[in-house]
């Protein structure tokens, strides 16, 4: 088993082991006097792992129940989380139970949130199922919802008491949202980890999928603990985010998928920086041979003038500038706040 410890306002462990699930509630028991435990989980994930969960958590004298949503982000909204409260309260779910999210970035996002504001604030156990939600989204405490307007307008930091990462449940991912974790994973190995792209460069992802999970989450552990807040160098995470969530806003998030759009995002902001001179000549070159060989994208399939406009919306603008995460070379990069007007020139010579 490997351990991470994250140490941030509220300090918790982060376990990765295979058949994990199983165990659920052998490693969260010590860690609260719950009665209940009320499991959050979608469509999709429910059917194939919320029994073995749940059944753990039963020999360990909780009493469970489940709450299922529709899967997909379409469902990631004020109108699920109000069902997940009415749901708490009809199992007589009291300020000492806890929740358990199991599934990916959507439903550990929600009942993240759901667990934060529910009687201000429950117990949270985060047990990820997808590559994305296990490198990313269930580390760091961030939680929230969509609105109409844009993705996780409305959220929380909370951080939850444990998380339980069983790569077992890679085995059973469709290769779409595999690629789709994976888009997260280069940036990691791009923003802190030479060594990390290079293995990505020289083996086959699958083949040392646990050392990818262990490797991405202590980076990203590392980063949050410095900025639990957000506030300054968390910033370095959303390299090719910029551009990905233009990317994103312009399929209506039914195009590419986050991870494919990061990576899309990601080569077209390093074209710019290193025909700028920002960025260390050939790098371009070497992170489009990585996307390709793993079948992610490289280039916006909308004009990049459009894409210039759809970053105006960006929850990391503020007034009339914008911070991108740049490359120096790969494993290290730097933020360079811009004027969205040069953001627009820069690319507008890209075409
Ligand atoms: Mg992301």
């Amino acid at each position: 088993m490997k351990t991470i410890h994250v140490q941030t306002g509220r300090s918790y462990d982060i376990l990765i082991e295979h058949n994990l699930l199983q165990q659920a509630g052998t490693y969260i028991r010590p860690l609260t006097k719950a009665i209940r435990a009320a499991v959050v989980s979608d469509s999709h994930v429910a059917p194939l792992y919320a029994e073995r969960v749940m059944c753990s958590l039963k020999e360990h004298g909780f009493e469970t129940s489940l709450f299922t949503f529709e899967a997909g982000e379409e469902r990631k909204r004020l109108s699920t989380i109000e069902q997940m409260y009415q749901h708490f309260l009809e199992h007589h779910l009291t300020r000492t139970d806890i929740v358990v999210a199991l599934g990916g970035g959507v439903t550990g996002d929600m009942a993240g949130y759901a667990a934060a504001t529910y009687l201000r604030g429950v117990d949270f156990v985060q047990i990820p199922t997808s590559l994305l939600s296990q490198v990313d989204s269930s580390v760091g405490g961030k939680t929230g919802v969509d609105l109409p307007g844009g993705k996780n307008l409305v959220g929380a930091f909370w951080q939850p008491i444990l998380v339980l990462i069983d790569p077992e449940t890679l085995q059973t991912l469709p290769p779409a949202f595999f690629r789709d974790g994976l888009g997260e994973v280069v940036k990691y190995g791009c923003i802190r980890s030479l060594s990390l792209f290079e293995r990505l460069e020289q083996e086959e992802a699958r083949s040392f999928i646990d050392d990818i999970i262990y490797e991405c989450v202590t980076i990203k552990r590392n980063v949050v603990e410095n900025d639990e807040r957000d506030t300054g160098e968390r910033a370095i995470l959303n390299f090719g985010h910029t551009l990905g969530h233009a990317i994103e806003k312009l399929g209506h998030y039914t195009g590419m998928t986050h991870g494919e759009a990061v990576a899309a995002g990601a080569s077209i902001l390093t074209r710019i920086t290193e025909a700028n001179g920002w960025t260390a000549a050939g790098t371009t070159e070497r992170l489009v041979r990585l996307l390709k060989k793993y079948d992610l994208p490289t280039e916006s399939p909308y004009p990049l003038s459009d894409v210039a406009t759809a970053t105006r919306g960006d929850k990391k603008s503020s007034g009339n500038s914008i911070t991108l995460v740049c490359l120096k070379e790969i494993g290290s990069c730097f933020l360079q706040k811009v004027p969205f007007d040069t953001l627009t020139e820069l690319l507008a010579e890209q075409g």
